[in-house]
């Protein structure tokens, strides 16, 4: 048995050496170069762009505070052989291109608002996907004060984008559709503070997406954003507190895509701010537990609307790791026994037509 498993492993030795040796030879290392170039110029993702499901991708679940292996607050949904990005908070035009997202497809930025953990790569995304061959202006809707979020980024990326014009050549990477056209929402309904109020953004006679009014104060207003498409249908909350209009606007929808904020440990977090004197952070710590949801209050929202499925995204404090994600989510099985799922980036949903079904994986190659 001894000898056996002696000579098993020197085996393995031999083979890993063979190995190193193999991958130091340049006619080797060159065959695996090729064969990645090979991978990466194919067709991406054409599964995505079929016109038989709604789907959504996260390409972001986190919040403001470090987590390294989340980009902040992104989801792309695909419909009728185009994508939409809801929020791009800075990393997420990363996760995209390393998924090769084909940036030339896409149909529109959706704001929720200009917190910066959910705007911060709209100029790369914007200009990433114009050098990709984006054919016009890249929409970003919004609530009003896209407009003033748009022009600032378009002014800090002017040179650049003349830059690349220059050297490329105009019939490449025209101007024009380099640039970005921002498109306001206007909600409609009274504007009182029930905040129950919702916008038509487009409807394509494919693709309806409308604006729901949530609650994020001093953020006014504050979005999110209902996806219907041939009978299926999605909402991402945005940032919001525990807000019922939302359930109403989401009732009859397939997915609940949720923030949610663990304020248990958010205390936790405040307490050790304090005893260590640092009245800054015990400050903001305690502020944000006024404006955002906690996991048990969107497991119930999500049972007030009947969604299929909650996925819960913006997660504050980081989920960074099995232990973590267990003290995040205490106490929301009592309330929501299934249909929850804790997302990571690369989290893909989808909704085929026709059916009654939510598949939920990941994507290929995330
Ligand atoms: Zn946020
Ligand atoms: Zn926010």
């Amino acid at each position: 048995m001894k000898k056996t498993l002696l000579f098993l492993l020197a085996g393995v030795v031999a083979l890993a050496a063979v190995a190193l040796f193999l991958f130091r030879l340049p006619a080797v290392q060159d065959t695996v170069f090729q064969r990645v170039v090979n991978a990466a110029l194919g067709e991406s993702h054409p599964e995505l762009f079929t016109d038989d499901a709604l789907r959504a991708l996260v390409c972001g679940s986190s919040a403001p505070l470090a987590d390294r292996n989340r980009a902040k607050a992104c989801i792309a949904v695909f419909a009728g052989g185009r994508f939409y990005v809801v929020d791009v908070g800075p990393e997420s035009w990363e996760n995209l291109s390393a998924w090769r997202i084909p940036g030339d497809e896409i149909g529109g930025v959706l704001l929720t608002h200009f917190h910066s953990d959910h705007i911060g790569d709209l100029g790369e995304l914007n200009m990433q996907t114009w050098a990709l061959g984006r054919p016009e202006r890249l929409r970003v809707y919004g609530p009003p004060g896209v407009e003033k979020v748009v022009a600032g980024f378009s002014l800090a990326y002017e040179l650049d984008s003349a830059y690349r014009t220059a050297h490329h050549g105009a019939e490449l990477l025209s101007p024009e559709a380099g640039r970005m056209r921002a498109v306001p929402i206007v909600l409609h309904g009274d504007p009182s503070p029930a905040r129950d109020r919702r916008g038509l953004v487009f409807d394509d006679g494919g693709l309806k997406v409308t604006a729901i009014e949530v609650s994020h104060s001093p953020v006014e207003p504050a979005y999110g954003y209902r996806f219907d498409y041939r009978g299926r249908s999605l909402v991402i909350s945005g940032d919001t507190l525990k807000h019922s209009p939302l359930a109403v606007a989401s009732s009859g929808a397939d997915v609940l895509f949720h923030e949610a904020q663990a304020n248990h440990m958010v205390e936790v977090m405040g307490r050790a701010a304090q005893e260590r004197g640092q009245a800054r952070l015990q400050k903001i710590l305690s502020d944000i537990t006024l404006y955002h949801t906690s996991p048990v209050e969107a497991a119930e929202l999500a049972n007030q609307a009947k969604v299929k499925l909650l996925v819960l995204y913006h997660f504050t404090p980081p989920i960074l790791n099995r232990v973590a994600e267990s003290i995040f989510v205490r106490g929301l099985a009592e309330v929501r026994p299934g249909g929850v799922e804790v997302a990571r980036d690369g989290l893909l949903v989808e909704l085929p037509v026709a059916s009654e079904d939510v598949r939920v994986g990941r994507i290929r190659g995330g």
